[in-house]
């Protein structure tokens, strides 16, 4: 377990010992079954929900403890070492997308309806924002939302868009604008799993991550309640990209926890198998392998609590978030194949973790937003 690093508190090492608890004995033992099964049991969002876990960062009145975003940081990391990509992006979807844009831009009876129950864990939330036609260019998504009255027609797709199979309730990006609007003809509604003309159209097959609901979704001329707008009409835009940061950090941290635990697999691993009459960690070349990846972990982890300091004290932060997010999920794909190599055979084994931990990093630099597009935001507040 590491120091405070100048960040965390005696009583952040108090929650992070109670998070690993609840892992170790609630999750990783079942985490290898349901990665199989592709599911994990639903209960586990209102388990989470008991425990207080969904409600870190959220005010007493809908039942957060206002704990603050550095806890939501501890729970993230050491969700990150349950033995499922899939578990900690399922459950971590509820608390670290789907519903901030509802704290943030939500109307009172929005956060009695979505917030409150999401925090308990008796409704289960999805983002919706990446389409068939494209994720990266978020400004030029597709969806349309075309006022009728007290209502929005809702028309179009979204893809990839994790628990969207289970959701009670989607946090939908679409355009309200004309079609050519841009960023600027983008609003937020919240639209619920019942309504009609909403279907999933599929549940996806993944490489990784594999316990989490992954799925395809349609709207074909869906009427949605103009009271679940969020926030102002065609400012959604900016909604987007400020929880984006948040996401990103996220990502940051769980490739940051999942890192650590490739490496005391790896450790444990080499210190024990032997070749040509010695333990690997006998060959210098094996100890240098571990002493690089331990490095490398450690620059990244660097950055990423350099940004997490910052957004934690109110900061935008923008440019060291993309570069956290891009450095530690690069760094944990590095670190999963080191880790895989260290293990032979083995690491190409289902019955080993670290070819999970391999498959399941594969998608950090790919999610909420790509390393490309990182190094694009990053061009951008470097004026160029
Ligand atoms: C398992 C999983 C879970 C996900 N969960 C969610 C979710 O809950 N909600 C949600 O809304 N989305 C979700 N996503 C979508 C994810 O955020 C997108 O996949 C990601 O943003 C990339 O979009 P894309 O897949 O459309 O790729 P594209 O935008 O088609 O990009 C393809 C390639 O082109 C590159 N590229 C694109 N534009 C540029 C550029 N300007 N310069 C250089 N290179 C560029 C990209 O970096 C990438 O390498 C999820 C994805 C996965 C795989």
């Amino acid at each position: 377990m590491q120091s405070g690093y100048g960040l965390f508190s005696e009583e952040h090492h108090a929650f992070r010992r109670l998070v690993r608890q609840v892992v170790d004995k609630e999750l990783r033992p079942h985490a290898q079954s349901w990665e199989r099964a592709e599911e994990f049991p639903r209960a586990l969002f209102q388990r989470f929900g008991e425990l207080g876990f969904f409600g870190l960062k959220y005010p007493a009145a809908y039942g957060g403890t206002e704990a603050g975003f550095l806890y939501e940081a501890v729970l993230v990391e050491e969700l990150a070492r349950c033995g499922s990509g899939g578990v900690a992006a399922g459950l971590g979807a509820q608390f670290s997308i789907a519903t901030g844009p509802i704290h943030l831009f939500g109307t009172e009876a929005q956060k009695q309806r979505y917030l409150a129950p999401a925090i308990r864990g008796e409704k289960v939330g999805a983002l919706g924002v990446t389409e068939p036609d494209g994720g990266s260019d978020v400004a030029s998504l597709r969806t349309t939302a075309r006022r009728d009255g007290s209502h929005y027609v809702v028309s179009g797709a979204k893809t990839y868009i994790t628990n969207g199979v289970r959701a009670d309730f989607v946090v939908l990006a679409v355009r309200t604008g004309v079609e050519d609007s841009g960023h600027a003809g983008i609003s937020m509604l919240i639209v619920d799993r019942d309504t009609p003309g909403f279907t999933v159209s599929r549940k996806l097959e993944k490489v990784g991550w594999r316990a989490s609901d992954t799925a395809e979704l349609s709207f074909e001329e869906c009427r949605v309640s103009a009271e679940n707008l969020l926030g102002e009409e065609d400012g959604g835009f900016f909604q987007l990209m400020g929880n984006f940061q948040w996401e990103r950090l996220v990502l940051a941290l769980g490739a940051v926890g999942a890192a650590e635990q490739m490496l005391e697999q790896a450790l444990a691993y080499t210190q024990e198998r032997r070749a040509f009459g010695r333990p690997l960690t006998g060959f210098q070349v094996t100890r240098h392998r571990l002493a690089d990846l331990a490095t490398d972990l450690e620059c990244a982890r660097q950055l990423t609590y350099h940004a997490l300091r910052l957004h934690a004290g109110g900061e935008m932060a923008i440019q060291e978030t993309s570069m956290a997010k891009k450095v530690a999920t690069e760094m944990a794909c590095r670190v999963a194949d080191g880790c895989l190599q260290l293990h032979g055979g083995a690491g190409y084994m289902m019955e080993y973790d670290i070819q999970r931990h391999w498959r399941d990093a594969r998608l950090g630099p790919i999610g909420g937003g790509t390393s490309e597009i990182m190094n694009e935001i990053i061009c951008r507040q470097m004026g160029l």
